[in-house]
C-alpha cells in the first residue's frame, strides 16, 4: 500500500465515524425530539415509548431486554440502523472503508444504548450523558448516546445530579430553621 493510499483510508476511517457521531447527536435532536414529540408522528416511539419507559423504570427498558424483532423502541432502532446502511450500501462501491466504519459505528451505537437500559447503574456511572438525557430535569439536552464530544462542543451538555447524589457530594440540606439558629 502506498502513502496516498495509507491516507486515503485513514481518512475515510475519520469521515465515517465523524459521520456517525454526527448522525447520533442530529437524529436524536431533530428526528427524535423536534419530530417526534408530535402527536402520531413515526418517530415518536422514542420520545413518547423509550423516555416513558426509563423514567417508569428508573433507567432501564423493559424493551431493550427483549427481541429486536419487536415493533417498538428497541426493534425500530435496530431495523433503522439497518435500513439506513442498506440504502447507504452503494457508497461502499466508491469508499468501502467509510461506509464499513460508519455501519460499525452505528453498530457501536446500538450495542452501548443497549448495554446502558439493560444495566442502569453501567449507564447511571460510565454512559453519564445519556443518563442526564433521560434522569435529568431537560430530556431536550445532552444528545450523543456513546460520547458527549458535540454536546460539550455546542454546549448542549448540561450535568444533572440526584437529590441523593447531592447529598451524599455536600451532606444532607439543613431545613431553614435550623440554619438560621447556627
Ligand atoms: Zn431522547
Ligand atoms: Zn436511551
Amino acid at each position: 500500500m502506498d502513502l496516498a493510499e495509507l491516507l486515503s483510508q485513514l481518512g475515510q476511517i475519520a469521515a465515517g465515524y465523524g459521520l456517525a457521531v454526527a448522525l447520533e447527536w442530529t437524529v436524536h435532536n431533530l428526528f427524535f425530539h423536534r419530530l417526534g414529540k408530535k402527536k402520531g408522528s413515526i418517530f415518536g416511539f422514542h420520545y413518547h415509548d423509550h423516555h416513558r419507559a426509563v423514567r417508569r423504570a428508573g433507567g432501564g427498558d423493559p424493551a431493550f431486554a427483549g427481541s429486536r424483532l419487536a415493533w417498538n423502541g428497541y426493534g425500530r432502532e435496530f431495523w433503522g440502523i439497518v435500513v439506513a446502511a442498506t440504502l447507504v450500501s452503494p457508497v461502499a462501491l466508491v469508499l468501502p472503508v467509510f461506509w464499513v466504519t460508519a455501519v460499525l459505528s452505528g453498530w457501536h451505537y446500538h450495542v452501548v444504548h443497549t448495554r446502558s437500559h439493560q444495566d442502569p447503574e453501567w449507564c447511571r456511572v460510565h454512559l453519564r450523558w445519556h443518563w442526564d438525557h433521560h434522569m435529568g430535569k431537560d430530556p431536550d439536552t445532552n444528545w450523543g448516546v456513546t460520547n458527549q464530544w458535540l454536546d460539550r462542543l455546542l454546549g448542549t451538555r448540561q450535568a444533572w445530579l440526584s437529590k441523593e447524589e447531592r447529598e451524599a457530594l455536600e451532606g444532607p440540606a439543613r431545613p431553614a430553621a435550623a440554619r438560621q439558629a447556627s
